[in-house]
């Protein structure tokens, strides 16, 4: 992409807005801005992998693409493990690209509860609109495969709703390595869309670039400190001087870098997430789920607070499933081909904190703690997800607790619904964060006004998932972009702003 560069020596830049974090929020927000003519820099710490790079294997994507490896935890009894990008377009880059709103009730709950101005379904419709046009949400191409018909099938002879998921995908051909980066470009993350949009419009984008420390004067962001990294793989300082800060860096991050500079206030305190439990079912037959894109279906029976559904398929994914407990699952791999991996995923009541690790910067630390209604709601799930996967025709669920042997058959489902799930052998994760600096106008709630404006600075908005305020139980993807349209959009309409844009859109005329 021309407009990304590396730093080969330490630089001192200034802009209009600096915008930390190139993924869902962060891009949005890019886009929104350059396209109203500002001089935009965007820093993003991990690094630029064009689709023709994109690893053929999961575990290089995991080093190049994925924080930490992809070995990131919620610590808690148990822990719960989590997923994040750190690449130029965020987790947008190894997501599955599933675009859904958050439901209205939910929004208008939210707008009731932490007092959010201009908030709800119908605020938020011509952001969501701008968010599914940018990454072109539309139905599944056929064929969606027999992992996914299985659990459309399941789903259906029990009577219950069954959903299709609309994907960010245009030409999509279902090479199934959505987590590797995709390879084809199909999958309209950022950096397929709002990322070269931005950088058409003068963006400039330096890859590599940690930002480390915030220099605060009069209550502003004055200055920036961070490193970039060479094409050698040596690091330089970088300072900028920018007069807009945007913090995009995503739930973890951001309340982590404004922690770790003594901002507090409801940042960090209520971290929300989707527990969630996998379950492998293995059919009779051949139903190649590698060969496909993730399962587009969902069970929405149960909704807004349980939902079913399938994940990603491949030989690894089924392997590092089984790995959990290779003593008692190893003889189900020869079986790859039969198998698919499913879900029951919970809108998590819970709670977590993020602080910084001591001693290590802005390095997080992650703690999350399951509601007993969290507890009820997996149990619940991991049942019917079990159920629904036999009414398909599967003769083996094998749910991904430790030391389980796999039930065949369908009235064993229930096994945990009176005395609930083990909790020191349940392998729980998730890949949606959110609430960690939720914004409106209840200020004992929330830790920015409702457009994202940090309290106490003049010049730090708050633009990723750290800003949807509870588990939404949908995606977020299409949230998180909304909002950051929205936090941009309002950071235009100020006064002095509009006056600006007005003078651009004239001398662009002239
Ligand atoms: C495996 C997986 C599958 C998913 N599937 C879906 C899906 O199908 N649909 C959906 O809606 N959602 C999905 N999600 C979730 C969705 O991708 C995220 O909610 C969304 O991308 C969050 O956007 P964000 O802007 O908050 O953060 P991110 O997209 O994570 O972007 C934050 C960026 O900030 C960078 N950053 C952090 N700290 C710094 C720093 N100090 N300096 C510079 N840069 C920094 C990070 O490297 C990262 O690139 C999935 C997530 C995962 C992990």
């Amino acid at each position: 992409m021309s407009g990304t560069y590396r730093i080969a020596q330490p630089v001192d830049l200034s802009c209009d807005v600096l915008v930390v974090g190139s993924g869902a929020g962060g891009a949005a927000v890019a886009a929104t801005l350059t396209r109203a003519g500002l001089d935009v820099l965007m820093v993003e710490e991990g690094p630029y992998v064009p689709a023709e790079r994109a690893p053929a294997q999961l575990t290089t994507a995991f080093r190049r693409l994925w924080r930490g490896g992809g070995l990131t935890a919620a610590l808690g009894a148990p822990p719960v493990a989590y997923a994040e990008g750190r690449c130029v377009g965020g987790t947008t880059e190894i997501n599955s690209a599933i675009f859904q709103q958050t439901p209205p009730e939910v929004l208008q709950a939210w707008a009731r509860q932490y007092g959010i101005a201009d908030f709800g379904p119908e605020a938020l419709r011509p952001y969501y609109a701008r968010a599914a046009q940018a990454v072109h949400a539309s139905p599944p191409s056929e064929p969606v495969g027999a992992a996914t018909e299985r659990l459309r099938a399941g789903g259906e002879a029990l009577g219950w709703r069954v959903t299709a998921l609309e994907r960010g995908h245009r030409n999509c051909v279902g090479t199934n390595m959505c987590a590797h980066g995709c390879p084809t470009g199909g999958k309209q993350s950022m950096s397929a869309t709002l990322i070269p949009a931005a950088l058409a419009k003068g963006l400039r984008l330096i890859a590599e670039c940690r930002v480390e420390r915030l220099v605060f004067r009069r209550r502003r962001v004055a200055t920036v400190l961070g490193s970039a990294r060479d094409g050698h793989g040596m690091r330089h300082p970088v300072r900028i001087r920018p007069r807009q800060v945007f913090l995009c860096a995503g739930a973890i991050h951001t309340p982590a870098l404004l922690r770790a500079h003594g901002w507090r206030r409801n940042i960090g305190t209520a971290l929300r997430l989707h527990p969630t439990i996998k379950a492998a079912a293995i059919f009779p037959d051949t139903i190649d789920a590698h060969a496909f894109a993730v399962p587009q279906v969902a069970i929405t029976e149960f909704m807004p607070d349980v939902r079913l559904g399938g994940s990603l398929f491949s030989p690894s994914t089924f392997g590092m499933f089984l790995a959990e407990d290779w003593g008692t699952r190893a003889a189900l791999m020869p079986a790859w081909r039969n198998a698919g991996l499913y879900y029951a995923m919970v809108r998590g009541q819970g709670r977590g904190s993020v602080r910084p690790l001591p001693g290590r910067g802005t390095e997080p630390l992650v703690r999350y703690r399951l509601a007993p209604v969290d507890w009820q709601g997996l149990a619940l799930g991991l049942e019917r997800v079990g159920q629904a996967l036999f009414a398909a025709g599967a003769t083996r669920v094998v749910p991904s607790i430790g030391g389980h042997p796999g039930w065949n058959d369908p009235a064993r489902c229930d096994e945990f619904s009176a005395g609930g799930l083990p909790v020191g052998r349940s392998n729980l994760m998730t890949i949606h964060l959110a609430g960690s600096a939720p914004p409106g106008e209840v200020e004992a709630l929330c830790a920015t006004d409702s457009f994202g404006r940090l309290r106490g600075l003049e010049n730090l908005i708050v633009a990723d998932a750290s800003q949807i305020p509870e588990a939404p139980g949908v995606n977020p993807q299409a949230t998180v972009m909304a909002l950051a349209f929205r936090a941009a959009e309002a950071y235009l309409a100020q006064p002095e702003r509009a006056r600006r844009q007005r003078a651009l859109a004239e001398i662009d005329r002239r």
